[in-house]
């Protein structure tokens, strides 16, 4: 093991894209990851009927950030997929978030886009909430009122997050806009795709250094005690880095149901949330996701659920409280320059994938300057 400068616990991109920077600077990495596969949840692959499936769920690649877009357009190409998402509320598949179509469809109007403020004001004029927001009920209210609230989120955000919406962080609504135009994609940033080949493609390439060595099916935990490297990445669950010695942190899961169908297409897009009925949250259609052709279908239902893998660090006080607590240990061994702690998991942190890669480009770089 001494062989190695370094060591990167978790296979994810975050870890990946730390592996990556730090091999390019001349450092000897090694990887470990305790699943059979490398990428973390962003791992996809082709299935029978020849359409690729993101196992751990729907993932699309958006980012404003010029630097992140760079760095993965070095080890892909991309699509330029535009999300989209429709939300199946009063028997209709409204266009979701919130755009001046969504207004016309739910209240039979015809507003233009010069419209769309005053309507929503009169909405937000007619409701109660907090003000200042403390919650993301709250902020979701004072921007478009009780009657759209409870049509596309209250119940949803209960599924996700099996809590009442009041209880929840003001910034989880910061996640999604309301639009006064008819701008119906999903995110509004610059830079939007699929990388063409999968994300499993993607990161193979990232690995694909001289330096970076990779273990598979290998539990850091399980050998943390036998190596000593210059520098340790982790990406794991922040709280079991620490033994859970504050307190165990929450984080959800989602249950994925897979099916293959002997039809053409299932939905009328690649998404469709169900915010009010059944017991799961959304339904991907994922060759609409990449455009791949098959006579076949495949479709994924996500329920969330308190068991299973951590795909979710929760956005509520009590987790933040703990979080602030296990951060200022992290700053400690990050001081040193032995430890850095990178990702959704390992900054307890609700991040996007750009997002990840952000942070993860700009704490090597701070720590190569050591
Ligand atoms: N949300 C909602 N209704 C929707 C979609 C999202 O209330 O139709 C809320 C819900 O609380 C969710 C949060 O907004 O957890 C963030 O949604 P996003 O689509 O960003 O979730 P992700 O894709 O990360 O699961």
């Amino acid at each position: 093991m001494a062989f190695y400068d370094i060591v990167v616990a978790g296979g994810g991109l975050s870890g990946i894209t730390a592996a990556r920077l730090l091999a390019e600077n001349g450092y000897k990495v090694l990887v470990v990851e305790q699943k059979k596969h490398l990428a973390g949840q962003i791992y996809d692959y082709k299935n029978e009927a020849g359409i690729t499936i993101h196992q751990y769920g729907p993932h699309i690649f958006h980012t404003k950030i010029e630097k992140v877009w760079k760095f993965v357009n070095k080890f892909s190409d991309f699509s330029n997929f535009q999300h989209r998402v429709l939300s199946f509320a009063n028997g209709n598949f409204i266009n979701f978030p919130i755009n001046r179509d969504t207004l016309n469809t739910v209240f039979g109007i015809h507003l233009s886009n010069n419209d769309v403020k005053d309507f929503l004001k009169k909405e937000v004029d007619k409701s109660t909430f907090n003000n200042p927001p403390k919650s993301f009920r709250d902020v979701i209210v004072s921007q478009v009122g009780q009657e759209l609230y409870s049509l596309f989120f209250e119940k949803y955000t209960q599924k996700q997050w099996n809590c009442n919406p009041d209880e929840l962080s003001p910034d989880l609504a910061g996640r999604i806009p309301v639009r006064d135009n008819n701008d119906s994609r999903y995110f509004a940033d610059k830079y939007q795709g699929i990388p063409v080949n999968g994300y499993t493609a993607m990161i193979n390439n990232m690995i694909d250094h001289e330096n970076i060595s990779v273990l598979l099916g290998v539990d850091y935990h399980t050998i943390k005690n036998e190596i000593h490297p210059k520098l340790l990445v982790y990406t794991g669950e922040l709280d079991k880095f620490f033994d859970c010695k504050y307190g165990k942190l929450t984080y959800r899961s989602v249950k994925l149901d897979f099916q293959t169908l002997d039809q053409e297409q299932f939905q009328p897009a690649p998404v469709v949330n169900y915010p009010n009925d059944y017991d799961y949250t959304r339904i991907t259609e994922f060759k609409q996701l990449t455009g791949e052709k098959s006579p076949k279908t495949t479709i994924c239902y996500e329920y969330p659920s308190a068991e299973g893998l951590p795909f979710y660090t929760m956005p509520n006080e009590e987790n933040e409280r703990l979080r602030v607590r296990y951060m200022q240990d992290v700053k400690n061994f990050e001081n040193q320059g032995t430890h850095l702690f990178i990702g959704r998991l390992a900054e307890y942190k609700y991040y996007n994938m750009d997002m990840a890669i952000d942070s993860a480009i700009n704490r090597v770089e701070q720590w190569l300057k050591r």
